[in-house]
């Protein structure tokens, strides 16, 4: 696990372990507060040890920004505090994460001490703020990732922990494409000095256009790539050759998993227009246009009898509350 300070009594953590995933603290006088768990016990149970030991603090509140697993699975190795979520996610958790959780118990011997604890605290409309120290914590809706999704604003340092609604690649398998765009172009304008991505390293005030940018340009990038697969006699082959890079992300790291969740995106956008037709293919948003426009041509040109291969179920874990696998450690 990584640590670092983001602004005064506010701290960053991050897993070396799983899909580079992100945790923050906020401390006041006398307790802190946590923005979401890390993905394995172990890290989660090091954060805790850190705020304990190092910062001095009790952990009063813990705060999840969405349901999935590698953000809330560690909500009980905070005995005693309280746990505050958007009502959706607590939802969510009883549905998905407790069956989801005793699947995993049966393979991976990393989680047999853990438990699904729901948020108490939850809020379904607006926003909430939670006052810690001098500072004030702003709980606001932020979906596409997950219909769930909350970032938390540090008003006085302009730092938003965004949860997996920011990320160096956006993810919408159990989310929305639309409102993805969205969330991403809401938080490019509420001048901030930090986002704090749900995985990932923390995007500083002078790359936050760019990242913003980007983020959109891919999303626009996808859809255009499975427009022009579903018009071809073999999308899902065609769509198979449609790689990151040619959506306009490269170096995305993500503890190797970027590739796979792009393949996933494209997956499920593609399964989407077979849903709903063409109007997945279609933005009320004159700015969407205007990237598609800018961004590059991708080219799908390849031979009709193609021997590449098809989308496979893969080992991505975590994203979408799926079971966790054991993590691949170096
Ligand atoms: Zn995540």
């Amino acid at each position: 696990m990584q640590h670092e300070r983001v602004s005064e009594n506010v701290y960053w953590f991050q897993s070396e372990v799983y899909a580079q995933v992100t945790a923050g603290a906020v401390t006041g006088t006398q307790w802190a507060v946590v923005i979401d768990t890390l993905a394995m016990p172990e890290e989660t149970l090091q954060m805790r040890q850190y705020i304990e030991e190092v910062l001095g603090m009790p952990v009063r509140y813990v705060i999840n920004t969405h349901y999935h697993a590698d953000h809330t699975w560690g909500n009980c190795f905070f005995p005693g505090a309280t746990v505050l979520s958007h009502s959706l996610c607590r939802k969510l958790m009883q549905e998905k994460a407790i069956p989801a959780l005793e699947v995993t118990k049966q393979s991976n011997q990393s989680f047999s001490k853990s438990k699904i604890v729901l948020p108490q605290l939850t809020f379904s409309q607006g926003t909430m703020t939670l006052k810690v120290g001098k500072k004030n914590l702003i709980l606001m809706p932020t979906p596409g990732h997950s219909v769930d999704g909350i970032s938390v604003l540090i008003e006085e340092d302009r730092v938003l922990f965004a949860g997996d609604a920011f990320m160096p690649l956006p993810y919408i398998v159990d989310g929305d494409i639309d409102l993805m765009g969205d969330v991403i172009k809401q938080i490019g304008k509420m001048g901030l000095e930090n986002i704090v991505q749900g995985h990932g390293d923390i995007v500083l005030r002078g790359e936050i256009e760019g990242a913003v940018k980007e983020n959109l340009a891919y999303l626009a990038n996808i859809r255009k790539a499975v427009k022009s697969a579903s018009k071809k006699r073999n999308p899902e082959e065609v769509l198979s050759l449609v790689d990151i890079e040619s959506c306009g992300k490269s170096r995305v790291y993500l503890g190797g998993l970027g590739e796979d969740l792009h393949r996933r995106n494209l997956k499920s956008l593609y399964m989407k227009f077979l849903r709903e037709g063409t109007s997945v293919f279609t933005s009320d948003d004159p700015d969407d246009k205007h990237i598609a426009d800018a961004s590059p041509e991708i080219s799908l040109d390849i031979p009709e009898d193609d021997d590449s291969e098809d989308f496979s179920d893969d080992n991505v874990v975590g994203f979408d509350d799926e079971p966790f696998d054991e993590p691949t450690e170096d």
